[in-house]
């Protein structure tokens, strides 16, 4: 069962619904879009020979034409290549040569940096920028008709962000992503007609992901006039096209949030906001409700089983009477429905509610594995479960509150710490705007915690006394670092690791 159905059948149903808009301008109607669509599959398939299994990366700012060019790959039997816009040109080289990419698409706005380093990747036959001649040309191919897939064939190579090492190629096919969009409507949320989903964060990942959910129901797509992330363009949006949906990473919530609060600007125009990719700490999300009401869900997902390990509903986040909601909103909730999901020790045997072990998961959204690495896949996917690396506990309601990354646990004279719970209450403090709390190695204790921060008019001992009010007194940090900001990746996640290599080089974090 391709993907591609989905836009066939919103075409046939729907077709004079507007598909595309760029900022509140209607672009494309759902029948232009399926025509632009199967004519740029005819000529991937018949103008250049390539063949079903093929991938097409895509190396584009979020664009009018990112969602036809995703189609027509789907469309002609191809696997997408999605890369994130803001990778440096080198990385995007890396990613290239390793999904042996046949074609490339590449918005003017990155095309000409990249330009100089496409001739060392053998396999690429064609660049192709959405706007130009050539491409425009090629929308002019003979229509193809929609190419058979299984649901075991891949749709989506989706390369890991590489917080640690070389990303890594995870294969999602089409089966997964058609159980991502079933858990969208199950756990997430309903989408009506008259909904819009704007493109708030890169499309090559969580929010482009979401698209399949949107074409469904055959309702509106947005890609801002800033390509991103700005507060005042989304309430602006909200305003004129209303009924918003979006998904966005925690520090844009904070950020959305804190824009409406001081502006007084209404909430009305948006319908969701969901959140996840990171933590959001449980001050953010209150504020988050108080400010916005009842808009929010989040979910709990990673490029191995995407956007689909568990969802904290609307109505949970919203039902503060629940005497356990405090613990509920610091949870990333309970399992989606179409996945499995337990609290395993490092045996594979699952552990008792409220024990704290690895998070793992199986069920319709996991991974087939990873491209071309047979060793990293037989590391994660065990027993037909996948490992996530991520610390966790699950209550006897079933839900689910993250500690860490194992990797990020720090281990201080023999007891475990999660830096998590340091940086909640850290985070009490007025100001303090970030912090990520790290091990440093320690011949005495093995690892001592330290605090990153970066905030305004806060000292060490102010934030030890807050420690001390809340937490036990060997998780509180041994040393503070002041900064400006936390050293990020490209998906606006802190980087422990160079954290700990600059404070381990003696240098300043930033
Ligand atoms: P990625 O595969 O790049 O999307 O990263 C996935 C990782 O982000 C997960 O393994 C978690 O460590 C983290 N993550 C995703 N969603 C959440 C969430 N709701 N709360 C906390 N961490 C999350």
């Amino acid at each position: 069962m391709n993907l591609a159905q989905l836009l066939v059948r919103a075409a046939r149903v729907h077709p004079d619904r507007p598909a595309v808009l760029l900022g509140d301008q209607p672009q494309l109607t759902y029948r232009e879009l399926a025509a632009r669509t199967a004519r740029l599959a005819g000529h991937l398939r018949d103008g250049l020979g390539l063949q079903p299994g093929d991938r097409v990366a895509i190396y584009m700012s979020n664009h009018v034409a990112y969602l036809e060019v995703l189609y027509a790959a789907w469309w002609a039997g191809l696997v997408v290549v999605p890369v994130n816009a803001k990778l440096h040109p080198r990385e995007v080289e890396f990613i290239l040569g390793d999904a042996g990419a046949a074609v490339l698409f590449v918005s003017d706005d990155l095309a000409v940096d990249l330009q100089p380093l496409l001739g060392s990747l053998p396999a690429l036959r064609q660049v192709h920028t959405p706007g130009e001649p050539a491409y425009e040309t090629a929308l002019a191919a003979p229509a193809l008709a929609p190419t058979h897939r299984t649901p075991d064939d891949l749709a989506w190579l989706f390369y890991t962000s590489g917080t640690t090492g070389r990303p890594k190629g995870v294969m999602q096919t089409h089966r997964n992503l058609y159980a991502m969009t079933s858990c969208y409507f199950i756990d997430v949320d309903e989408v009506h007609a008259g909904d819009a989903i704007v493109y708030a964060a890169p499309m090559s990942h969580g929010a482009g992901l979401y698209n399949f959910a949107f074409v469904a129901r055959a309702a509106r797509h947005i890609v801002p006039l800033s390509g991103g992330f700005d507060p005042a363009e989304l309430v602006a949006l909200s305003r004129s096209v209303g009924r918003l949906c979006l998904f966005a990473a925690p520090t844009m919530v904070k950020r959305l949030v804190e824009h409406i609060a001081a502006s007084g600007a209404s909430a009305d125009g948006f319908k969701t906001l969901v959140y996840g990719g990171g933590p959001m700490y449980v001050e953010d999300i209150q504020a988050a409700l108080s400010t916005m009401g009842p808009r929010f869900v989040q979910i709990y997902g990673q490029g191995e089983s995407p956007m689909t390990i568990t969802a904290l509903a609307r109505e949970t986040l919203d039902d503060r009477r629940h005497p356990r909601w405090a613990e509920r909103i610091a949870s990333v909730g309970v399992a989606q429905t179409l996945v499995e999901v337990r609290v395993a020790g490092p045996d594979g045997q699952t552990l008792p509610s409220g024990e704290t072990g690895e998070v793992v998961v199986r069920g319709e959204a996991v991974m087939a594995g990873y491209w071309h690495n047979p060793e990293a896949t037989r590391q994660a996917l065990r027993d037909g479960w996948l490992w996530t690396g991520d610390m966790g506990a699950i209550d006897t309601d079933g839900y689910l509150t993250l500690k860490d990354r194992s990797k990020d646990v720090i281990i201080s004279g023999g007891s475990n710490i999660y830096p998590r719970e340091v940086e909640e209450v850290l985070l009490r403090h007025p100001g303090v705007r970030e912090v990520s709390v790290i091990g440093q190695p320690d011949p005495e204790w093995g690892e001592v915690v330290v605090a990153v921060v970066a905030g305004t008019a806060v000292t060490a001992e102010a934030l030890d006394d807050l420690c001390l009010e809340h937490i036990a007194r060997f998780k509180r940090p041994k040393r503070y670092h002041f900064v400006a900001e936390l050293p990020k990746n490209n998906y606006g996640k802190v980087l422990k690791t160079a954290l700990r290599d600059m404070l381990h080089q003696g240098e300043p974090p930033c």
